[in-house]
C-alpha cells in the first residue's frame, strides 16, 4: 500500500512536470534558420513563457512539447528567421514626418518645383515653405540646387532642408537680409556664385535664417501616437528590436511613458544623443548627472550608446574627409574650395575628455564619423583610453565610418571595436560619391568583407529618419533591402561596387541578428533562435538563404512575434 502512494505520488509529480513542460506555442514543419553558432538549420520551435524551450525536428518537437493547450502553427514548409535588429533608426523623427501629410519622393529639381509650387498654392503669401529633408546625392541632377532652382515662387520664402545645409530662394535671402557683404557666421558659410552674391547655400549657418520656426507644434499624446505607430511599422517589417540612435531627454520620456502604458510595441536600445556644442564641462555635467547609463533597463527598453556627432555628412558634402572633395565636390555639394575636407565638429581634446567621462560611468562609446578623418579621430580617442584600461568589454562602435581604411580596420580590431553600418547608402548614394571619389577611392566605403574577415563584429542600421514606407523613406528600413545590398552591393544604377566586399546571405542575416544583438550586450537573450533565448521570430514568404537573389530585397515578413506573441500578421 505504501509503495503503491508513494509510486503513485512519483507519476503525479512527473505528469505535473510534464504539464509544466508543455509549450504554449509550436511552429512546426517550417525551416527554421537558428542563426545559432553552427548555423543550424532546424524545422520546429516551442515557445514557453516567451522563451525558445526548444528547437529540432518536427517529429521530435510535437512528441516533447506539446500538450493540450498548445498553440500549433503549421508553418507549410516557410522559414522562421530570428527577429531582426535595426541598430540604427530615429523613430520619433521619422514617425512625426509624415504624421499629418504624406511626404511627396523628392529626386529631382522638377519634382522640388512641384512641391514648392503645390506648397504656395495652399500657404499665406510670406509664410515659409520647407523642402523636406533632400540629399543632392540623391537627385537625379547630382548637384545641391542654388536659388534659381527654388525661385519658382516669388510670394514665399523657400527652405531647401539637406540637414547640416540649406538652400533658400531669393526671396528668403532678403528677408534674412543676407547679401554679397554679410559676413560668415561663426564656424558657418554663406557660399558666394563667381559674382560674389550668395547662391543660397547656407552651411551651418541656422543663426541666419528669420522667422521659421522649425520646431514642429505636435501635442505629447500626438508624439506618443506617431512614435507608437511607426514602431509598429517596424514590427510589421520584420524587426523585433530597434536601436533609436538620437535620443535626448524627451524622447527618453516618450519610450519610457510608451512602455509603462503597455503601447511599447518593440524591443528598444536607446543611444542618448549629447549636444556636441555644448562645452566639455558642461557635457561631463549631464554625464554625472544623468540617472542612466548602458544597460540600465530591461529587455524591451534599456539604453544601449553615448554618442557624438563628431563630423558632417557625406551626403552634403561636409563628413571630415581624410583628403579633399575636389572638383565633382563642388557640383555635388555647391562647394567653393576644392581642397575642402568637411568639418569636424568636436576637437580633439574635448572629445577625449568627455569621453573619458562617460566611460568612467559605465557607457559604451560611439561617434556619428562619416569621413576617413573623422573615424581615424576617434579612434585617436579610443586608443588614447585604452592605454588607461581596455576599451574592448565596453563593445565601443563606429556609427556609419562610410570611408574606411586598412589601417582604421587594423586598429578597431586590435581594441575590439564594432560597427554600426548603413548598407543602403551604398545603394543610393555610391553612385554619386563615385563620382567624387573615383572607383579606387570608394574601396573601403562599407566594407564589410574586411571587416568581417578582420573579426570587426557588424551591426546592421538602416539609420531611417525621414517617411513612413519601408523602401521609399530616406533612409529605407527594410531589412531584407539592406541584407540584400550587402549580399549583392549593387547600387541604384545597377552597377556592382567593389564586388570583393560582398558578404553572405549568411553573414547578412547576422547583421541584422545576433551581430547587432552582441552590440546591444543582448547576444545571450536574443539574435538567434535557440533554447533559453526570447522568442523573438519572424516569419517570412520566401527562404531567404535559397530564393533567386533578386528576390532577397521582396521578401515580405508573414508574421512577427516578440517574446513569444504574436505582433504582426500579414493580411
Ligand atoms: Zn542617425
Amino acid at each position: 500500500m505504501l509503495r503503491t502512494g508513494r509510486c503513485l505520488a512519483l507519476l503525479l509529480g512527473f505528469a505535473a512536470l510534464l504539464c509544466a513542460a508543455d509549450a504554449d506555442l509550436i511552429l512546426y514543419n517550417g525551416k527554421i534558420v537558428t542563426v545559432d553558432s553552427r548555423f543550424s538549420i532546424s524545422q520546429a520551435v516551442a515557445v514557453r513563457g516567451g522563451t525558445i524551450a526548444a528547437v529540432g525536428t518536427s517529429d521530435a518537437i510535437l512528441h516533447s512539447e506539446r500538450g493540450p493547450k498548445t498553440e500549433l502553427i503549421d508553418l507549410d514548409g516557410r522559414t522562421v528567421l530570428p527577429g531582426l535588429v535595426d541598430a540604427h533608426v530615429h523613430a520619433l523623427e521619422a514617425g512625426l514626418s509624415e504624421y499629418r501629410a504624406p511626404l511627396p519622393p523628392l529626386d529631382s529639381f522638377t519634382a522640388i518645383q512641384q512641391f514648392i509650387r503645390a506648397q504656395a498654392a495652399q500657404t499665406p503669401k510670406g509664410q515659409w515653405i520647407v523642402v523636406p529633408r533632400t540629399f543632392p546625392t540623391r537627385l537625379k541632377e547630382m548637384r545641391m540646387p542654388t536659388h534659381e532652382v527654388l525661385d519658382v515662387d516669388s510670394e514665399h520664402p523657400v527652405l531647401f532642408d539637406a540637414s547640416y545645409v540649406v538652400v533658400l530662394n531669393s526671396y528668403a535671402l532678403k528677408l534674412c537680409g543676407i547679401g554679397r557683404d554679410t559676413p560668415n557666421p561663426p564656424g558657418g558659410e554663406i557660399v558666394k556664385d563667381a559674382s560674389g552674391e550668395p547662391n543660397g547655400i547656407l552651411k551651418n549657418a541656422p543663426s541666419l535664417i528669420k522667422g521659421l520656426d522649425r520646431t514642429a507644434h505636435f501635442s505629447q499624446a500626438e508624439k506618443l501616437d506617431a512614435l507608437e505607430q511607426q514602431l509598429k511599422r517596424y514590427v510589421a517589417a520584420g524587426l523585433t528590436t530597434i536601436g533609436d540612435r538620437g535620443t535626448n531627454p524627451e524622447q527618453i520620456a516618450l519610450y519610457e511613458k510608451l512602455k509603462a502604458t503597455g503601447r511599447l510595441p518593440i524591443r528598444a536600445v536607446l543611444t542618448w544623443l549629447a549636444n556636441n556644442s555644448l562645452p566639455a564641462a558642461e557635457l561631463q555635467r549631464q554625464i554625472e548627472a544623468a540617472p542612466y547609463t548602458t544597460n540600465t533597463g530591461d529587455s524591451w527598453l534599456k539604453f544601449g550608446a553615448f554618442k557624438l556627432i563628431l563630423d558632417g555628412g557625406m551626403t552634403i558634402g561636409t563628413a571630415f574627409q581624410r583628403y579633399p572633395y575636389g572638383p565633382f565636390g563642388k557640383q555635388l555639394y555647391g562647394k567653393t574650395n576644392p581642397d575642402d575636407r568637411g568639418q569636424l565638429f568636436v576637437p580633439p581634446k574635448k572629445l577625449l575628455a568627455v569621453m573619458r567621462t562617460a566611460r568612467d560611468r559605465g557607457w559604451q562609446l560611439a561617434t556619428h564619423d562619416q569621413g576617413g578623418g573623422a573615424v581615424d579621430a576617434f579612434l585617436d580617442c579610443l586608443e588614447a583610453l585604452n592605454r588607461e584600461k581596455p576599451i574592448a568589454r565596453t563593445r565601443s562602435h563606429l556609427i556609419h565610418a562610410s570611408f574606411q581604411s586598412p589601417e582604421a580596420i587594423a586598429r578597431m580590431k586590435k581594441m575590439g571595436i564594432l560597427a554600426d553600418v548603413q548598407a543602403a547608402w551604398l545603394y543610393l548614394d555610391a553612385p554619386a560619391l563615385e563620382r567624387v571619389f573615383g572607383y579606387d577611392g570608394m574601396r573601403y566605403f562599407y566594407p564589410l568583407r574586411s571587416y568581417i574577415d578582420a573579426g570587426i563584429v557588424v551591426a546592421a542600421g538602416s539609420d531611417h529618419m525621414i517617411g513612413h514606407d519601408k523602401n521609399r523613406a530616406v533612409n529605407p528600413y527594410n531589412p531584407f533591402l539592406s541584407m540584400w545590398i550587402e549580399v549583392t552591393r549593387r547600387t541604384g544604377r545597377g552597377e556592382v561596387l567593389h564586388p570583393e566586399q560582398r558578404i553572405t546571405r549568411a553573414e547578412a542575416l547576422k547583421t541584422h541578428t545576433i551581430w547587432p544583438a552582441y552590440l546591444q550586450f543582448a547576444e545571450k537573450e536574443r539574435g538567434s533562435i535557440e533554447p533559453g533565448k526570447l522568442a523573438d521570430m519572424v516569419v517570412i514568404d520566401r527562404d531567404y538563404l535559397t530564393c533567386p537573389e533578386p528576390e532577397i530585397k521582396e521578401i515580405q515578413p508573414v508574421m512577427t512575434m516578440i517574446g513569444g506573441k504574436i505582433v504582426y500578421r500579414a493580411r
